[in-house]
């Protein structure tokens, strides 16, 4: 990922060093509140595998495998595939053994359903949950997602205002011209931010309610660096604990 370095003197710190079991990172906040990058930050930092599930979606789509073939239609239409079907593939995913000594869930849980079933699966796997919800304004997401551009080689995201390519048009990686992802289309945007107010929005209640490891980090105007410290600093404190 273009720009995803830990700065000087912040070093990568191993998992083991701030916690003491397996943690599971919930990355919450609406579609372009910068889940992806900060979830990129965090894997470099904690060297525990981020799992999205809008990734392993895409993936199932490209493929065209079944899945894929049953999803498509809804993910066009900015709609939440089905409960079952993600709680399978989180409940797989997490599983592997690259994901033994934690993770980073990322788009993963949307519904309440979601949530309860998430809580179940890792209090079976001996995991314990530490949430972080990246607040934005809407306006700002908005205009944020816009500009959004994606490389469909290596995945890198772009930004127009705030991450913008060295050439426009091109990855800085991998020399491949980028593309505006199906789903962050304008109307799609609307109908995705819509579907988050009113699923998702519920679960920061849920999760106020039932987490002790919350933190509530303010997204909207700083650069994405600057919101990783914060991150970062209040993440050292909670697990520690
Ligand atoms: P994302 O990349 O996380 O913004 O997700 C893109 C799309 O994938 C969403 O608009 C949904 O259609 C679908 N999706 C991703 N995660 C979930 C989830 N946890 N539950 C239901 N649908 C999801």
């Amino acid at each position: 990922m273009a720009g995803v370095k830990a700065t000087p003197g912040q070093g990568a710190v191993g998992i083991a060093e701030v916690r003491t079991k397996s943690t599971a990172i919930i990355l919450f906040g609406s579609p372009g509140s910068g889940k992806g990058t900060q979830a990129k930050y965090l894997v470099e930092w904690l060297r525990i595998p981020q799992i999205s599930t809008g990734d392993m979606l895409r993936e199932h789509i490209r493929s065209g495998d079944a899945i894929g073939k049953a999803i498509v239609e809804r993910m066009r239409a900015g709609s939440l595939v089905s409960d079952e079907l993600v709680n399978q593939l989180v409940f797989e995913r997490i599983h592997q053994p690259d994901a033994e000594r934690g993770f980073i869930l990322d788009g993963y849980p949307r519904t309440t359903a979601q949530a309860e079933e998430m809580m179940r699966l890792l209090a079976a796997a001996e995991a314990r949950e530490v949430v972080i919800h990246l607040v934005v304004d809407y306006n700002i997401i908005i205009s944020r997602i816009a500009g959004r551009r994606v490389c469909p080689k290596c995945g890198t995201l772009y930004n127009a205002v705030s991450r913008p390519p060295k050439t426009e048009g091109v990855c800085d990686l991998d020399g491949t011209k980028l593309v505006v992802r199906d789903d962050d289309r304008e109307e799609v945007v609307r109908e995705r931010l819509a579907q988050y107010e009113r699923q998702t929005q519920p679960l920061i209640e849920f999760f106020r309610a039932t987490s002790e490891r919350m933190i509530e980090v303010d997204a909207s105007h700083d650069a994405p660096e600057v919101v990783f410290e914060r991150i970062r600093v209040q993440l050292k404190d909670l697990v520690r604990q």
